[in-house]
């Protein structure tokens, strides 16, 4: 039996050595290789540490698969043993080609082990050829840090996003969790983080990508049945910056297999920026274990800019745009907005286009005419918490009697009514509605709607009640 397995194996490396582009790879992987034992078909080998077995699975799944079946049978399957640093017992590793069916190694980037760069001595940890892949990076070249003016309301997470661009990967910011209501600067943070590591690290790979734009290339490649394609993509990259999280809530596909890159990416000490309107531990519909890891590195949040940076955030843009503005307007477009910096920026921008189409010098009454015309235009951003609050005042019960499993008439009404009017007149989705609205879900959130709008087609007392609410709601 003992000469069967090792001239089966050695029929094996015969044919990996074929197969593997130079000498030295297959020396440094290859020859440290012990087959330990053949069992119904199941082959052990006997690999030296668990980064070495991880390096095989990476780079060599598919050779390995096809030459073991190749020699054994169809019906073949590998087993790892992995002796361990401390040379006490060896652990067993079941082999990623058990659980894929295909494992595509010609993707796969260097693991960039060796920093020292040493171009003529080739690198183990480097799979020849598979050097130039581009992946562009999709990031803003505007949103750089310099651009990004500091205060006390964006200090923690300004400096941690300049200590990961300096290592990124290495700072105990992994995952970098950067969280705050719209229009405070999570975009342009992440992106300058983007942007200073490249700067720093031309070669690594960094990935700027939207949460709405990852669920859809998973969503598609799904569709095509390449959703293994898909997470090794991601696995390439060395920052990976995914904004605005919360569109995952409900999505559970994505969050599977966000949780596999996220794990996949963490330890290889590869960096994660995450961004959110929401901290981790708020953010709903989201599995707990994919909340927990979002908890793992650090979480910082963008607070609103007090006067003294709306003004210097004011004065850096005019500057960049080479304009003058008197000192007077700019104090008093900071002074009068305060709701975020996008805002900021939008009546800057307006107050320029105005003076620019009426040829109208920027006065403070300008100003004062453009700031009057967006706090009246300014819609209130309705809140489902808001809409809870309204429609249980309208009632006369309490909020959160409406949040407990009842089936009491008035508050079964309540909660029909809000999710109703969530549907109608805030963005959430059906998942967020309904789990806010006493833990339901999204077919329970829709058929809560229809009942509401029979009864207003049928009830003319109901749909009277209705209106008056809405009212209440929306002004
Ligand atoms: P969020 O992603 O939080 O909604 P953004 O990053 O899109 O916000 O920021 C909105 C706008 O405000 C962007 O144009 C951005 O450049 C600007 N901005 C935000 N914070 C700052 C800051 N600290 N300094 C300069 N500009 C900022
Ligand atoms: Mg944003």
């Amino acid at each position: 039996m003992k000469t069967n397995l090792d001239e089966i194996w050695k029929n094996c490396l015969r044919i990996i050595r074929d197969n593997v582009s130079n000498e030295f790879l297959y020396k440094s992987w290859f020859e440290p290789i012990r087959p330990i034992k053949l069992e119904n078909q199941t082959l052990t080998i006997q690999v030296p540490s668990q980064f070495f077995y991880e390096f095989l699975e990476e780079h060599y799944v598919t050779l390995l698969k096809t030459t073991i079946r190749k020699e054994i049978g169809a019906g073949a399957r590998l087993n790892y043993s992995i002796l361990m640093d401390s040379h006490t017992a060896a652990s067993t590793q079941q082999p990623s080609m058990d659980k894929y069916q295909t494992t595509n190694t010609n993707v796969r980037m260097p693991m960039n082990m060796n920093k020292d760069g040493i171009e003529n001595l080739p690198n183990p940890f480097i799979v020849p050829g598979l050097k130039k892949i581009k992946i562009p990076s999709q990031l803003n070249e505007n949103y750089t840090f310099e651009a990004f003016i500091e205060g006390e309301c964006n200090r923690l997470a300004r400096s941690a996003g300049m200590a990961i661009a300096q290592q990124p990967g290495k700072t105990a910011f992994n995952p970098f969790f950067i969280y705050s209501q719209v229009g405070l600067g999570k975009t342009h943070l992440a992106h300058a983080i983007g942007l200073e590591t490249k700067k720093n690290f031309p070669d690594k790979i960094v990935l700027y990508v939207s949460a709405e734009e990852f669920v859809r290339q998973f969503v598609d490649a799904s569709k095509r049945k390449v959703s293994q394609d898909f997470l090794q993509f991601y696995q390439m990259i060395d920052v990976l910056i995914i904004d605005d999280i919360q569109f995952f809530a409900g999505k559970k596909g994505t969050q599977e297999v966000f949780f596999q890159i996220f794990n996949s990416l963490h330890t290889q000490g590869r960096q994660l920026i995450i961004t959110s309107d929401k901290t981790p531990a708020e953010l709903v519909d989201f599995e707990s274990r994919v909340i927990s890891r979002l908890k793992w590195g650090l979480s910082a949040d963008l607070q609103l800019p007090d006067i003294k940076t709306r003004i210097k955030i004011l004065k850096a843009k005019l500057y960049k745009d080479g304009i003058d503005i008197n000192n007077d307007i700019v104090e008093y477009l900071a002074t009068n907005i305060t709701t975020s910096v996008r805002e900021l920026e939008g009546i800057l921008i307006s107050l320029m286009a105005q003076s620019s189409f009426n040829k109208k010098e920027i006065t403070i009454s300008l100003a004062q005419e453009m700031v009057e015309k967006l706090v009246k235009n300014h819609k209130r951003e309705l809140s489902i918490e808001f809409i809870q609050k309204v429609v249980c005042e309208h009632l006369n019960i309490p909020v959160d009697k409406m949040k407990i499993s009842s089936r009491k008439r008035e508050i079964v009404q309540a909660r029909q009514l809000s999710m109703y009017f969530s549907k109608k007149l805030t963005k959430n989705s059906l998942t967020i509605i309904g789990a806010k609205c006493g833990n339901k879900d999204h077919a329970t959130v829709l058929h809560a709607c229809k009942v509401v709008e029979n009864l207003y087609q049928t009830d003319r007392k109901y749909r009277n009640s209705v209106d008056e609410l809405e009212k209440k709601i929306a002004g």
